[in-house]
């Protein structure tokens, strides 16, 4: 066994089997992505979508693929073909580009709406209040071809575990509160590389691991 190999069998055995792994290769080459792909792994996540787009091209295509970065409304076009989940949606805008764009190719689209749970004040993402009424828009209920899975949310970048754990608590109440009204809410997509355990513990059905799979990035 390669070390990616390795790695991907080590954090499979570490997670529940009803937990989705996306494997976030952004900033690797294809010959990593194939490691995986040999090894099982059908879902992998990218940030940046000419990246995602070139890797798609090049690879089987049995595989998911992920957006997991911020998206640019002007970019929705190039991954409407395939994308089949955009983690981070934060506007109407964006959900009505994703909407005109996968009718195109006669599509659905999966999204999820990023709320921002983090302090930092870099991170993207919706409030509890705006995702509420996001959610009740008559406009985005009115939309066909894009389908609201679930939230995605990121923790502060930090080694103070009890303010990942009250980050994760925080999105996984709201979670449990949206569900009985909203019945596609399916996905909560939390937890990367140095916090997947703990979003685990808060509920996450998604966890998002990168350097843990394939290791350090040089960048990205
Ligand atoms: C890069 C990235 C990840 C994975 O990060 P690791 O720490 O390498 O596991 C997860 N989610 C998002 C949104 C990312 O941009």
């Amino acid at each position: 066994m390669n070390d990616i190999e390795q790695n991907l069998h080590e954090i499979k055995t570490s997670i529940p089997e009803e937990v989705t792994l996306v494997a976030v290769s952004k900033t690797k080459p294809v010959s990593d992505l194939m490691n995986a792909y040999e090894a099982g792994q059908r879902i992998f996540g990218e940030n940046k979508i000419q990246e995602m787009t070139e890797k798609w091209e090049t690879m089987p295509k049995d595989i998911s693929w992920h957006m997991i970065g911020h998206v640019q409304t002007n970019k929705v076009k190039y991954m409407a073909p395939f994308v089949d989940l955009i983690h981070a949606v934060d506007s109407y805008k964006l959900l009505k580009e994703i909407d005109k764009q996968a009718k195109k190719y006669n599509r659905t689209i999966n999204c999820l709406l990023q709320i921002k749970i983090a302090e930092e004040e870099s991170k993207f993402g919706l409030s509890e209040q705006d995702a509420i009424t996001l959610l009740n828009t008559e406009e985005v209920k009115n939309l066909t071809n894009v389908n609201i899975q679930g939230l995605m949310g990121m923790a502060t970048f930090t080694n103070n575990e009890q303010q990942i754990h009250n980050e994760f608590k925080k999105i996984s109440s709201f979670f449990e509160e949206l569900k009985p009204k909203h019945s596609q809410l399916e996905v909560l997509s939390i937890g990367m590389s140095g916090d997947y355990k703990i979003a685990i513990n808060y509920g996450s059905t998604m966890v998002r691991i990168g350097s843990s799979i394939f290791g350090a990035r040089n960048y990205g």
